[in-house]
């Protein structure tokens, strides 16, 4: 089976080729998204999205991009699938949370956020269900959380006991969501392995960086921060889950070698 291949389109927004072929993104906010380098703008394929939540800066190019794959599938929450079919996405499937549906081979859970969820359709914003996470278990078992936006709460223990995520995606930024110390928090709650950070740096106003991260996360044994670069793109082995390999964007400055992380016995 081939690694899953995971690339940071910035923001909240990650697309995935998963073992088994599929192109999934979640949070699409990609041609608008000022993050996002242009030649991932376009996208040439696409199977699957999931949206955690209303906000522009998530859902912004669910719509377009599902007119131009007509037969790709959006996964969310109940209400937001409502509104995605009223403009006229076909393929919307509906669920809530601690509910799991697998589509393309793809075993996808709903958790929980701390966030809101209105939708901004015109100048009104419109109620879109709650906001949410995901656990994403891909065909080779390689498991992924993506927390959407989100502050830090205790049920994210229960994720972590139930789903053992092989990799978190969390956000920083501070302001709408969890800062560095927030985001710590959350990785002992998870019990959290690997870390990419996300959601920080788009605006001005999302102030949290890595380097605070990585600061006030040290203490946690075990625990290996990735940080990428909009446009990077990191593989995962299905043998070796631990074993991560960094392919940056033509152009960029080489990877500083990571040390390999302790291994922690799983619960
Ligand atoms: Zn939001």
């Amino acid at each position: 089976m081939e690694p899953l291949k995971i690339t940071w389109l910035g923001h909240a927004a990650f697309k995935f080729l998963s073992p088994g072929g599929k192109s999934v993104i979640i949070d699409p906010w990609v041609m608008n998204n000022p993050a996002c380098p242009d030649s991932l703008k376009r996208v040439t394929k696409l199977d699957l999205m999931l949206v955690t939540h209303g906000h522009f800066d998530h859902i912004g190019d669910c719509v377009a991009l599902a007119k131009q794959h007509p037969a790709a599938k959006v996964v969310c929450i109940y209400e937001t699938a409502v509104w995605l079919g009223n403009k006229g996405v076909q393929n919307a499937l509906g669920m809530n949370k601690g509910g799991t549906q697998t589509v393309d081979g793809i075993k996808i859970t709903m958790v929980s956020a701390d966030h809101s969820c209105g939708i901004q359709d015109g100048d009104q914003i419109v109620y879109g269900g709650e906001p949410c996470g995901y656990v994403v278990q891909f065909e080779s078992g390689f498991t992924v959380y993506h927390a959407g936006d989100t502050n830090v709460f205790g049920d994210m223990k229960i994720i972590g006991d139930l789903y053992s995520p092989d990799l978190c995606l969390l956000p920083i930024g501070g302001l709408y969501t969890m800062s560095p110390r927030e985001a710590t928090y959350a990785c002992q709650f998870l019990g959290a392995q690997r870390v990419v950070p996300m959601h920080y740096g788009t605006f001005p106003a999302l102030t949290g960086t890595p380097a605070d991260f990585r600061e006030q996360a040290q203490g946690i044994i075990g625990l290996d921060i990735l940080v990428m670069k909009p446009g990077e793109t990191l593989s995962f082995d299905v043998e070796d889950p631990r074993k991560h390999v960094g392919e940056r964007p033509p152009g960029s400055p080489p990877a500083k070698k990571k040390a390999t992380p302790r291994r922690r016995v799983r619960r």
